[in-house]
């Protein structure tokens, strides 16, 4: 008991510092600077080194390749913290999930070859290519395909809304390899590889950026005879879905994170205006119709953080976790949702001068309840896998 007692307080002091360091580093990247970001469709790109400088993007690689060894819930905590700090996250936390697929698919060559250079910042792993334009969420039914031609793959199709490409060096890609028609289950036939960005451009993948509601740098994607080498292959030929499912639970547990250092950042504002604000003749968080919805958020980020920590300590002891990475996704992301709309609310009219911050971080907290999957692809999740009931699509 006075063991378990101690390794227990033993994390929460390693937990404690890796916040404390991350909040420091954030510290000089002030929201004005994700604000002149956001106007200019900008990339944080010192911000970014820095982070990696200090080994916080590549907390998950093996101190055997450079990296800190450590696990999906400290990588947790980094996302939290940096989505707390008022930073725009989603410029930089692909490389943390996208690294999973990597570490636990990824052959002695593969891992030799990129997670020393990942980890040192001279490369770069932030680029996820799965979803695409006609058939979204049904991702075992993607028209992509990779056709093997002696040594190399000849990949031919479209992906839609891939976000970073432009700011990456590999992209882990999803293509079937085998036609739907012609396997026994339809996540059969699908291969995962890592594209080499820099030389596929202009030689069968072309990019196109998107112009979307939050900076996101997202782009689409045309491959046209785009040659990847066979060694490039991640994990085996036809058990792509699997690779990039092992990425998935690892995404939605930090994007979890993501929401909950969202919904922190909007109660932390959120109750700080209500303390200050005077009308009336008192501050406006005297009124407990504006005082008990922030309790409310208050509650249910909590609520969800609790969530976020079963899950990546599920993922980290290589338990199955995909219900408690989905409950924790769904719940964090309605939660600090519900954050933002009553920080909103409480700023009156001031929550929409881009000043004060606030209608960017709800903009950029709304996209998690459509991406990386949306609530009803959840519920439905929960619906078949946990509860047994049939399945609808
Ligand atoms: C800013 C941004 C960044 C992104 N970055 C990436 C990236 O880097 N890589 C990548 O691969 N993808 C990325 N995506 C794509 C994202 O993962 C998808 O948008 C998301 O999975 C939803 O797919 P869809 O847009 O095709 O919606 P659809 O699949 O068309 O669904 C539309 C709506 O219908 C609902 N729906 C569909 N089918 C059902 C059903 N059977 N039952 C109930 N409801 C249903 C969905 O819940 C959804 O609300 C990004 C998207 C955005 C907006």
């Amino acid at each position: 008991m006075k063991q378990h007692q101690l390794s227990q307080a033993v994390e929460a002091a390693h937990i404690a510092e890796i916040r404390t360091a991350v909040r420091q580093l954030c510290r000089r990247y002030g929201e004005d600077y994700w604000l002149t970001l956001d106007r200019n469709r900008g990339y944080p790109t010192d911000f970014v080194r820095e982070l990696t400088a200090a080994g916080f993007l590549t907390v998950l690689i093996p101190e055997a390749y450079g990296g800190a060894g450590l696990g999906l819930r400290e990588a947790a905590v980094v996302m939290e913290e940096v989505c707390r700090s008022g930073a725009h996250a989603g410029a930089c936390h692909a490389q943390m999930y996208v690294m999973g697929s990597v570490l636990r698919h990824g052959n002695d060559e593969q891992k030799k070859r990129y997670l020393p250079a990942i980890a040192a910042g001279e490369l770069r792993l932030q680029s996820f290519g799965v979803t695409e334009p006609t058939t979204g969420t049904d991702t075992t039914n993607l028209k992509t395909t990779a056709r093997r031609d002696g040594d190399v793959f000849r990949i031919n199709g479209q992906k839609v809304w891939i976000s970073r490409i432009e700011h990456s060096d590999l992209m882990v890609l999803l293509a079937r390899t085998t036609p739907r028609d012609q396997v026994d289950k339809k996540t059969q036939g699908l291969s995962a590889f890592l594209v080499d960005v820099q030389t596929a451009v202009g030689n069968g993948l072309t990019i196109a950026p998107i112009d979307s509601m939050i900076n996101h740098h997202s782009c689409e994607l045309f491959f046209d005879d785009l040659v990847v080498p066979r060694e490039n292959l991640l994990g085996e030929e036809g058990h792509g879905f699997r690779v990039i499912l092992d990425g998935m639970n690892a995404e939605r547990i930090l994007i979890a994170a993501e929401c909950v250092g969202d919904g922190r950042y909007f109660i932390d504002k959120a109750s700080a205006y209500a303390r200050e604000r005077v009308v009336f003749g008192r501050p406006i968080g005297q009124n407990q119709g504006v005082q008990f919805p922030i309790a409310r958020c208050y509650a249910e980020v909590e609520a969800a953080s609790l969530m976020v920590e079963k899950a990546a300590e599920l993922f980290d002891a290589g338990e199955p976790c995909g219900a408690e990475a989905n409950v924790a996704k769904m719940l964090a992301s309605e939660a600090s949702w519900r954050a933002g709309d009553v920080c909103m609310q409480t700023h009156g009219g001031f929550a929409f001068a881009k000043e004060y911050h606030i209608e960017r971080k709800f903009r950029e907290t709304r996209l998690y309840q459509i991406a990386p999957i949306s609530t009803n692809l959840i519920l439905s999740y929960i619906g078949e896998h946990v509860l047994g009931m049939p399945r609808s699509f």
